[in-house]
């Protein structure tokens, strides 16, 4: 068969593709089962089924809602839930709508500090919900000369966007456009009334290995799997992960968590997290 990539972004979040282009890429590296798990949102899901029926992939609804558990921001993964149950549907509206006044609030910082962002710019997006590298694409396109000089940018080094939002979107460590979320326990159960199981998202992106006590504690509350392959973990990561997730009991789930390509100057060893994520995944094909 092919393989599998449960996490991914469309522009329906802050990934660049749209859901046919990315159904197209994933035929292309031979990926067959698939969800598209946008940030906060499940617009793109629909779409991303029906795009992948015609291509005879096997898509599964999908979402990664933020949230928080003490002082930790955890990033939780809802699968093969009822994409019209009501709760779910009212939840993420609700987290959507909470972070238009953050925006706006956000740019009103930033043009208090003389840069040049426009409101209904930003918002002229198909993205229901709005992310950095929306915002630091806007701030670099109209602000490049003044960007150029705090870098001390040279002809040939590309800038990108993530340095942008490091050096420019956090006032004294607090973010100016910080993201809606809700307690985890209350994203489980969310996903759970929904049908679906819930997957913590890159353990190794927020936990260190010795916080795997928060995992336990999660699964307590019903937390179903762990992400323990992902393109954001080091090889080590990848089989320590995995090793919590047998030994609590955790469905292991792989995904790639693409939202383009990264520029090649980046310093990453590969292109982008898709391909880095193909060798990790040919290991685990489906049959
Ligand atoms: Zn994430
Ligand atoms: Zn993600």
């Amino acid at each position: 068969m092919g393989l599998i990539d449960l996490h991914f972004h469309s522009y329906y979040s802050d990934g660049i593709y749209s859901p046919a282009e990315l159904a197209e890429r994933a035929l292309k590296t031979d990926r067959t089962v698939l969800s598209l798990t946008d940030h906060n949102g499940i617009s793109g899901v629909a779409e991303m089924i029906s795009e992948g029926k015609r291509r005879g992939l096997r898509i599964i609804s999908g979402v990664e809602i933020y949230t928080q558990l003490q002082e930790h921001n955890l990033h939780l993964l809802g699968y093969n839930f009822d994409l019209q149950n009501k709760q779910l549907n009212e939840q993420l509206v609700k987290l959507q709508q909470e972070r238009i006044p953050i925006i706006k609030q956000g740019i009103k910082t930033l043009q208090a500090d003389n840069w040049l962002i426009n409101e209904a710019e930003v918002f002229k997006t198909i993205s229901v919900y709005i992310g950095l590298g929306h915002l630091g694409g806007l701030l670099k396109k109209h602000n490049w000369s003044r960007i150029k000089q705090d870098f001390a940018w040279q002809e040939g080094r590309i800038l990108t966007v993530t340095e942008i939002i490091g050096r420019y979107f956090f006032q004294q460590g607090k973010a100016i456009f910080p993201e809606t979320f809700i307690p985890i326990r209350q994203a489980i159960k969310l996903i759970h009334q929904a049908g679906g199981i819930a997957v913590l998202a890159h353990p190794g992106q927020h936990l260190s290995w010795k916080e795997w006590p928060i995992v336990a504690q999660l699964k307590k509350v019903g937390l179903d799997g762990l992400e323990a392959i992902s393109g954001h973990h080091r090889w080590e990561d990848q089989e320590y992960w995995q090793k919590i997730a047998r030994q609590l009991d955790l469905l292991i789930t792989a995904g790639s968590d693409f939202h383009g390509e990264l520029p090649a100057k980046w310093g990453f060893p590969l292109n982008s997290q898709w391909d880095y994520f193909k060798i990790l995944s040919e290991k685990i094909k489906i049959r």
